[in-house]
């Protein structure tokens, strides 16, 4: 929809409005008022018609069933008057055979025609002759001088409203008296209480023409007056012989209902009554038909509340329509989010994956960097100790070397002289010397032999100590070391001989370093049975200063050392740490109360208790 721009921040404003649910509790309350309002006025005026219409034809049926009531025997008193047994008695009338003779026959009519009473007067009201023994009505005589035709008369023994009709017996144009006849309107009155309670609570009454109550369904208005009289007429009235001596109080019902019909009018005792009339003129009566107004209301309420119920679901729906519209948006975004959310993800997935690719790379190149720096450095290492070794071997070299030199000059000399047995003692010490020296060289041998070259197989624990410390011997006798070797001369380990007693010269060699400035400088060498007999634990212990606490940890770290630069490149544990591992077993290093112990564990191969260990 195209909203002008100026109105564009009222129509955002409500949409807002109607977005918030405070909005909908109110428009669903202002929808149940105007629900049970309307509902109720709507149902009121239709009840209210409906009541009327069925009122109005109550009211005609009343008046019309009143009528022919009265009006069924109208013609008998004007039929009687001219009889000639009733002629023939206003013209005698103290003929008592004459009154005997129309009492028989106006008794008969009467039975027949199915009235009250019928009786003749004289000019006076004097009653010459009836249908039984009667005392007329008061009112009688003032009818006869206003030569009326019709009047209504209280009975005060029976307190039922009867309806007079009155003939003239005329005889030479002269009123000599006249036929009356009586009706009783006790059974009509009877019909109406009836009908009134059936028909939606109904009040009936019958006003004369002095807006008198002469006839009602409730006993308790006969004989009040409408609306509100003067004392003096009230008094009149009283007076009058019309009605009995008790004037019932007011009724509050406008004489001039006319003008006030359709609306609703309080009674004593019946407080919501519809009031509608209708004049009988011929009588000059008024019939008016009272309805209960409060079955309408009842109803009207009903369909107020129905009413409400139907604001409320309008509401309601609007509710639920709005709700489901706002959540059906809210999904529709929170997808739209949740796809972009999902678009974000995929992406950071992708270039994470890359970045992952790129460091994997990195690092695959790092690690065969690592490999052939390792390699590098496992033979600079070899080449750093083999560079040790061959100062130590120079040294123990050198010294048979010179002895050799002395003892062959010696040897000459002694030939010169003739001295063969002597000759025969140098060339002995000649031969152990050079002996000795190829123990050296062949120790030498094995060492500088690359580790691939040598197919793993078993090796003799304790001939490899003695080699290593064989290798050692010039530093440990110039220190005059006290070494202790505590292993089983035929223990054989699942190891290269040569890598093995490159680990326990690296071993030996630090612990000699280590105790250098020692007083007193212990070297032991021992093995504990492990898993049953199937491993051993070789360890080193000596008598050094040991590592301070926060090197400890770091010992197993390549290039550390705390030997001055050119004496110690930091690599023979870690090389070591790497041959034991090659060989299946952990290399530990563990601080001592004096100085420190570096342990390894090796598969046992063979364990002859009987030994078996080579010469060295
Ligand atoms: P390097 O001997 O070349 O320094 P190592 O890896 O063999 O390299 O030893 C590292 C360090 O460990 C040595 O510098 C030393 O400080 C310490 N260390 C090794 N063995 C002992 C020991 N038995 N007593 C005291 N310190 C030792």
């Amino acid at each position: 929809m195209l909203v002008p721009d100026s109105l564009r921040p009222r129509a955002l404003h409500l949409a807002r409005l109607l977005g918030r649910p405070g909005f909908h509790l109110f428009l669903t309350g202002l929808l149940m008022v105007l629900g049970f309002a309307f509902a109720h006025a709507l149902s009121e005026r239709s009840g209210r018609e409906q009541l009327s219409a069925l009122s109005t034809e109550r009211l005609e049926l009343y008046a019309s069933n009143l009528a022919a009531e009265l009006g069924r025997h109208a013609y008998l008193p004007s039929l009687l008057a001219i009889d000639p047994t009733l002629q023939a008695l206003v013209a005698a009338p103290q003929d008592a055979e004459r009154r005997r003779v129309a009492s028989q026959m106006l008794a008969r009519i009467n039975v027949r025609a199915g009235t009250h009473q019928i009786f003749v007067t004289d000019a006076q009201g004097q009653v010459l002759s009836a249908s039984e023994v009667l005392a007329p009505p008061p009112r009688l005589v003032e009818a006869l001088a206003q030569e009326r035709s019709q009047f209504f008369a209280a009975d005060d023994t029976t307190g039922s409203t009867d309806f007079y009709m009155l003939h003239p017996l005329r005889q030479a144009g002269r009123a000599l008296g006249a036929i009356v006849v009586r009706f009783n309107l006790a059974p009509l009155e009877a019909t109406w209480v009836d009908m009134g309670m059936r028909s939606q609570r109904e009040r009936i009454l019958v006003a004369d023409d002095q807006d008198v109550v002469i006839m009602s369904s409730v006993q308790a208005w006969r004989y009040a007056v409408l609306d509100r009289a003067e004392p003096s007429r009230r008094a009149a009235l009283q007076a009058s012989a019309r009605y009995p001596q008790a004037i019932g109080p007011d009724l509050d019902l406008p004489a001039t209902l006319q003008a006030h019909e359709g609306t609703p009018v309080s009674l004593p005792g019946a407080p919501n009554l519809l009031a509608q009339q209708r004049q009988i003129l011929p009588l000059g009566l008024r019939l008016v038909a009272l309805s209960d107004l409060g079955e309408v209301r009842r109803q009207a309420q009903l369909a107020a509340w129905g009413g409400a119920a139907g604001g409320a679901s309008i509401g309601l729906l609007i509710l639920y329509l709005s709700s489901r519209r706002r959540a059906l948006r809210q999904l529709t975004q929170a997808q739209a989010e949740l796809r972009q959310a999902h678009a974000q993800l995929e992406q950071l997935v992708d270039s994470r994956t890359a970045e992952l690719r790129q460091t994997n790379d990195a690092l695959m190149a790092q690690i065969a960097q690592r490999l052939q720096t390792e390699g590098e450095l496992l033979q600079a290492s070899k080449l750093a100790v083999l560079g040790q070794m061959s100062a130590g071997l120079s040294h123990e070299v050198n010294q048979p070397l010179t002895a050799l030199r002395a003892l062959a000059r010696n040897s000459i000399r002694l030939l010169e002289s003739g001295r063969q047995d002597a000759v025969a003692t140098n060339l002995q010490l000649m031969d152990d010397m050079v002996e000795r020296m190829s123990q050296i060289t062949r120790q030498l041998k094995s060492f500088a032999r690359k580790a691939d070259e040598q197919v793993a197989g078993s090796a003799s624990l304790l001939d490899s100590v003695r080699a290593a410390l064989l290798l050692l011997e010039h530093r440990s006798r110039a220190l005059g070391l006290d070494v202790a070797v505590d292993v089983p001369p035929g223990l054989r380990v699942q190891a290269e001989a040569n890598r093995l007693e490159q680990v326990l010269v690296n071993l030996f060699g630090n612990a000699i370093d280590a105790m250098q400035g020692e007083s007193q400088r212990r070297l032991l060498i021992k093995t504990e049975s492990l898993d049953d007999g199937r491993r051993v634990r070789v360890r080193v212990q000596d008598s050094g200063p040991g590592v301070a606490d926060a090197d400890l940890a770091r010992l197993f770290e390549p290039f550390f050392t705390t030997k001055p630069a050119g004496e110690g490149l930091g690599l023979g544990l870690v090389i070591s740490a790497k041959i034991v591992h090659e060989f299946g077993g952990t290399l530990r290093a563990e601080r001592l109360e004096q100085g420190m112990s570096f342990e390894f564990d090796l598969a046992v191969d063979t364990w002859d208790a009987t030994g078996d260990s080579r010469d060295v």
